[in-house]
């Protein structure tokens, strides 16, 4: 299991030793050591395909969880206005929609709309959006904002896969691009964009300052880490991506960097979206979404991910 370490002290262990081991294995699991390589691993599409609403969930005091069983959109309230981070599928843009009606909110008050990469699970509802939420600009990366304007026909992996009409969306003209470690702020809320590019040249990974019980913390919304394996992402010979491994080196180097307390993703089942509501239902004392451990295991799995990939495109080129 992801988190925990491996007992080394062989025969030789004590009774003694045998419950302290014990001990600090309960101690030990709590949330993020249950985070599993499998649970991480969501690039599978029939969890997309199987989804199904969620009533929104209040992370923190300005952030709600807007998106569904599986793929996520977060909804962060300032005191003027709105901004949305992802839209999710052309499919299941409403129910975002339905989301932040549910959670209180009017889609008039939404004045930013962000991402996290542009693939069309996160991003296929823009243009959807576009339409309902017309005070609404939509900001994202250089990178970012060609693929959208193609549609999704120029992502690299969209490209290589071929057939790959399924992955495209309406393409929408972004209102305006933002740089690395540049802010977009909204009334009492700023939000730095990390330009943590690999997975997509130009995703996004968001940060920003929340109070909770009187206290600040650091919430970082991943961008979208993942290798993509060599038929959809190759990392040596990209010739559609060829800074690919080089950016995923610098993503990586820069996340080890920040403070992160709020683990956010775009993906239920890589921050254990359900477990957590359940905790906060309990009435668990802390917050349940304050999670560094989480943030840590999900960059070093997607960062051993990517390694393992480096490894075996240079093996079959000797
Ligand atoms: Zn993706």
């Amino acid at each position: 299991m992801y988190g925990l370490t491996k007992n080394t002290t062989g025969s030789k262990t004590s009774g003694l030793m045998w419950i302290i081991v014990t001990l600090s294995l309960l101690l030990s699991t709590n949330l993020s050591a249950q985070l599993t390589p499998e649970r991480l691993d969501s690039s599978n599409r029939a969890n997309n395909d199987a989804q199904t609403q969620r009533e929104p969930v209040q992370i923190a005091n300005n952030i709600w969880w807007v998106g569904h069983s599986e793929v996520g959109s977060y909804l962060i309230t300032t005191s003027d206005g709105l901004i949305l981070m992802d839209t999710t599928s052309t499919e299941h843009a409403p129910w975002v929609m339905e989301s932040i009606k549910k959670a209180g909110f009017k889609l008039e008050d939404i004045k930013y709309i962000i991402n996290s990469h542009p693939h069309e699970e996160h991003i296929g509802g823009l243009a959807q959006f576009k339409k309902a939420a017309p005070n609404a600009k939509v900001i994202t990366t250089a990178g970012t904002a060609a693929i959208i304007a193609s549609g999704g026909k120029s992502d690299f992996r969209n490209m290589l896969e071929g057939d790959a009409g399924a992955d495209y969306f309406e393409a929408v003209k972004v209102d305006g691009t933002i740089g690395n470690l540049e802010e977009l702020k909204l009334g009492d809320v700023t939000m730095v964009a990390h330009i943590t590019s690999g997975h997509t040249p130009g995703a996004t990974t968001w940060t920003m300052k929340v109070m909770d019980g009187g206290k600040e913390y650091n919430a970082v919304f991943m961008g979208g880490l993942s290798a993509s394996g060599v038929e959809r992402g190759p990392l040596l010979k990209n010739e559609l991506y060829p800074e690919i491994s080089d950016d995923f080196e610098a993503s990586f180097a820069h996340l080890k960097t920040l403070q992160c307390d709020f683990y956010l993703y775009a993906r239920a089942s890589s921050i254990e979206l359900d477990k957590k509501i359940e905790l906060k239902k309990q009435g668990s004392a802390i917050n349940p979404f304050i999670d560094p451990e989480g943030c840590k295991h999900y960059i070093d799995f997607y960062e051993s991910r990517y390694r393992k990939q480096l490894e075996e495109e240079k093996a079959a080129q000797k």
